[in-house]
């Protein structure tokens, strides 16, 4: 459809949704958005520096669960389309303290579908409101080396509170739509990488950790399978859905690009040995050090991308060292960006998390 779109954005300020922001914008300048974001310590308003006091754009600082503030949010800004992105979005963080997990990602993203539904009938229920529910393949659980990638009728099966708490939000959102008919669309996406990637991640660790001299942790034996994608390749799935996707489906986005960990972590010191000059150790190779493992650590995750493939025409652009040098230009050239983000907090976090 070519109708102007009017976006509640939840969880704007953080890794996917202000990429997703910046590429809505980019790519359908006229559609207004509002971001609604918390600022946990995953937000932060400088992801979002550049749009700012731009047209059509709005940041309003608040909670998901607040419900009467998100009908008001839906009323003034006359929303018609809500990208759910807000959530706790660690697993380790979920492994040390999982309340907020179901705080945020259960209860807030139930709050938002009753604001939603609330209004969505006021309105007399017009055809054109989405819900669209940002999710993960971490709900599918792990896969062995032989099975076949996750599709969207694999069973359910969390391991972690996050990924349980995703799937509490996904079946929500699923019975919304069952139950009342609401607009409700899920995606289950593999792992995103890319800028405004906060650096308790894999890949923004790996990288800042080399800048800075530092070991580089890899869980257990370094075996553990990710699927990879492009945050941008994610944002234009995410256009397709909302644009062209059918209420109460669910889609799988994924890369098609399986690495296991250990070979990511050398891929991406190969990368930083020859991007980055005057690094403190070369080969950035000598950093590895294998540490215990995750508890619960899925062995692997795959995701068969074949319904958005053929139902809506979206396919990946990005290959993994194309999008890994991008990544890391980017982290390069905005130190500026990281470094105030590896506080206090974050230290002993990440002390708690490594035993470093
Ligand atoms: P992130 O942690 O970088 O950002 C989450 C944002 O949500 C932050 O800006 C935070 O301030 C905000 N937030 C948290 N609690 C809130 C609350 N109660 N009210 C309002 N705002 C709140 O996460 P991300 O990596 O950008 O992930 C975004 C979404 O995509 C999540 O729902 C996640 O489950 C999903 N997802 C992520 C990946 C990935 O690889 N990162 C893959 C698939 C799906």
């Amino acid at each position: 459809d070519s109708e102007l779109r009017r976006l509640l954005v939840t969880g704007g300020a953080g890794f996917i949704g202000s990429n997703f922001v910046r590429y809505w914008r980019n790519t359908h300048p006229r559609d207004r958005v509002v971001v609604l974001d918390a600022l946990t310590y995953a937000g932060n308003r400088a992801n979002l520096a550049d749009l700012e006091g731009k047209d059509n754009f709005r940041f309003v600082e608040g909670d998901i669960r607040d419900r009467a503030l998100i009908e008001t949010l839906l009323q003034e800004n006359a929303i018609d389309t809500i990208a759910h992105f807000a959530a706790e979005s660690h697993v380790d963080r979920s492994i040390l303290s999982p309340d907020a997990f179901i705080q945020t990602n259960v209860v807030g993203s139930f709050a938002l579908l009753n604001a939603f539904r609330t209004i969505w009938e006021e309105r007399g229920k017009p055809q054109h409101n989405r819900f669209l529910h940002v999710s993960t393949d971490e709900v599918y659980g792990s896969l062995n080396p032989d099975d076949p990638p996750f599709s969207e009728t694999t069973p359910y099966a969390p391991n972690s509170p996050y990924s349980a708490s995703k799937a509490g939000s996904d079946h929500l959102a699923r019975a919304y739509h069952h139950t009342y008919g609401l607009p409700t669309i899920i995606t289950n996406c593999s792992n995103n990488y890319g800028p405004y990637h906060f650096p308790e991640k894999l890949i923004p660790l790996t990288c800042i950790n080399i800048l800075l001299g530092k070991v580089l942790p890899v869980y257990g034996d370094g075996q553990n399978i990710r699927d990879w994608l492009y945050v941008e390749d994610h944002c234009r799935a995410l256009d397709a859905v909302i644009h062209r996707g059918q209420p109460g489906e669910t889609y799988n986005i994924g890369g098609n690009n399986e690495v296991k960990n250990i070979d990511l972590v050398r891929l991406l010191c190969d990368l930083m040995d020859e991007l980055a000059p005057d690094l403190p150790t070369r080969p950035a190779q000598d950093l590895i050090t294998f540490v215990k493992d995750r508890p619960g650590h899925d062995r692997r995750y795959a995701i068969n991308a074949t319904k958005i493939k053929t139902e809506l025409g979206w396919t990946p652009q990005e290959t993994v060292e194309r999008g890994l040098r991008r990544t890391i230009e980017w982290y390069l050239a905005h130190l500026d960006w990281w470094k105030p983000l590896l506080s206090q907090d974050y230290q002993d976090y990440y002390r708690k998390v490594y035993r470093a």
